[in-house]
């Protein structure tokens, strides 16, 4: 058995194996000669008032003691099993895959998108302001919204599935088996593809199917089960399908709606994206520490209740880029994401209000569940109506922001098709630009020096989360209404981001197998 050591260390300490191994020797009164590996399984930075601190925990494996053997995931030939179709190649359908080839069934995965290096080409060209293509950008191509993110792994419902399995999945497929320890893991946008391109090889190699630039247009339902797609313009069955579409994927909305299919409205949330100097971040994480050097560029994660709502920070990405997340050249969308290293001299974030279903009452009687989508796209479109010049994105200072005035000029920025000059309280619905305002200045306090005038809020973060849930069941997972549809991932209203949609793809894997005779 390893022994395991708990240490409290310096930042620079931590930095390097070769200031904590002699540590750990004099923790285990051994030499340290006689540590044959010494892998940290669990890190976190305490950089709560006072000096910064790294929490490390060890596992120290001493002498002739047998070590841990590699991760290994085993995918057995699935060819002529039972085929079932999902429609999305991001985390949730990509882990369903694996895990069904892992049950004994062959997946057939429809994506509209294209494979990830060529779609990295066209979200080059969005980045160069050459168009948007409506099925391959941002959230569309294979791995799905994740794919050029900051590849943040963490997550609040580490209770829907077994969390270390999904990470140890990732490293087997190629991520730094740093993800399996970090307190707040992440991969980076630079790496992430290569992880995505080797689960889709296994999937092929085990015999499943893996379709690029097909768009699944329609769901074959006869008598309440379904029956198939329609992908491509071919029709395709199967017992079950898997919905895996994500939340960008307005037209599988209509369809299923056109379809006869019941889908519900929810309360999401939207904002803007904010952007400080990583430098200023980090003088106020941690503190101006002389030992800042060693830690990684600081992050926050912030939440305020302003006005019986909740106002808070997503998917905050140090040392970032924020990038266009849109779909549709009608609108502007933004999101961020960063590098592995997370060393852009900026520091982002999603900033964020709840929206409610009282605040599009005024679409419901026109567009009925699909209401909160249609409010969604309209604020993209005021967006774009500011900067229409290509992929340009309205933007203020945000000290203007809070104190209502135009911004003269604009600080630099991380968004590379450029920001426009914009008052956004003028174009924002008012319940939203106020509270954002206000909770800028709440934080403010929290963070001294997060209201400054070299900050930027741009706009719009309207993706967080789907305002359309497509129903199941809660034991069998299905639609209820519509027997062998399965809805997953952040989509259908069941996850929000990678790991939480991989879960539930993998959630959805276990309850096919509970249904159709593999
Ligand atoms: C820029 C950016 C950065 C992000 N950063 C992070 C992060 O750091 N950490 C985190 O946890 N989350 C992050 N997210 C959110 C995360 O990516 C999503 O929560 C996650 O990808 C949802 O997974 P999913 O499989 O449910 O859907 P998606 O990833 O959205 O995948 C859906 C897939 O379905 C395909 N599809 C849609 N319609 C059809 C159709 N009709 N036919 C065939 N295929 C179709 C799409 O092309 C897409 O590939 C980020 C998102 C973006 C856009």
């Amino acid at each position: 058995m390893p022994k395991i050591i708990t240490l409290t260390l310096s930042p620079k300490q931590a930095s390097d194996a070769k200031f904590y191994t002699p540590l750990v020797a004099r923790e285990l009164r051994i030499k340290e000669s006689d540590i044959a590996l010494l892998r940290i399984v669990k890190r976190s930075v305490d950089a709560r008032r006072g000096a910064l601190k790294v929490n490390l925990s060890l596992e120290a494996y001493i002498d002739k003691e047998e070590q841990p053997a590699p991760l290994h995931f085993d995918y057995p030939s699935v060819v002529g099993k039972p085929e079932i179709i999902i429609v999305g190649a991001g985390p949730a359908g990509l882990y369903c895959a694996l895990r069904l080839i892992e049950l004994g069934y062959k997946p057939i995965l429809f994506e509209r998108g294209k494979e990830v290096v060529e779609r990295g080409k066209d979200i080059a060209k969005i980045q160069r302001n050459q168009g948007v293509n409506p099925d391959s950008n941002y959230a569309f191509g294979e791995g799905g919204a994740g794919t050029f993110s900051d590849g943040k792994l963490f997550t609040r419902s580490k209770k829907r599935g077994d969390y270390n399995r999904a990470l140890q999945r990732l490293v087997f497929h190629g991520a730094s088996p740093e993800v399996l320890y970090e307190a707040h893991p992440h991969i980076g946008s630079d790496r992430l593809p290569r992880i995505i391109a080797n689960m889709r090889d296994a999937i092929s190699a085990a015999g499943g199917e893996v379709h690029f630039e097909r768009r699944v247009e329609e769901l074959i339902v006869r008598n309440g089960r379904v029956e198939g797609v329609i992908a491509g313009g071919d029709r395709v069955e199967a017992q079950a399908v898997v919905i895996a579409t994500g939340h960008s994927a307005r037209d599988i909305y209509y369809m299923l709606h056109r379809s006869g299919v019941r889908l519900e409205a929810k309360a999401y949330a939207m904002g803007v994206r904010i952007e400080h100097p990583q430098q200023l971040i980090n003088n106020i994480q941690y503190h101006r520490s002389p030992e800042m050097e060693y830690l990684p560029s600081a992050s926050y994660s912030l939440v305020a209740q302003v006005g019986g709502r909740g106002v808070y920070s997503f998917c905050m990405c140090p040392g970032g880029f924020i990038v266009p997340a849109l779909t549709d050249e009608s609108e502007s969308v933004v999101n961020g994401m960063s590098p592995s290293h997370r060393n852009s001299p900026y520091a982002n974030s999603g900033f964020v209000t709840e929206i409610r279903e009282e605040d599009f009452a005024h679409l419901s009687e026109q567009y009925g569940a699909l209401a909160g989508l249609v409010f969604q796209q309209q604020l993209e479109q005021a967006a774009r109506a500011q900067a229409p010049e290509n992929q340009t994105a309205p933007a203020q200072r945000v000290a203007d922001f809070v104190a209502g005035r135009r911004s003269t000029s604009l600080p630099k920025c991380s968004y590379v098709p450029g920001i426009v000059e914009s008052r956004l309280d003028e174009w924002m619905p008012k319940f939203m630009s106020s509270r954002l305002r206000e909770a800028i200045s709440v934080f403010d306090k929290r963070m001294k020096g997060y209201l400054t005038n070299e900050a930027v809020v741009v706009g719009v973060e309207s993706r967080t989360s789907t305002p359309v849930r497509i129903p199941r069941d809660r034991e069998s997972l299905q639609h209820p209404e519509v027997a062998g549809l399965y809805p997953t991932g952040e989509g259908a209203g069941f996850a929000g981001g990678i790991i939480s949609a991989a879960l539930d793809g993998e959630r959805i894997a276990e309850a096919i197998a509970t249904t159709v005779e593999s």
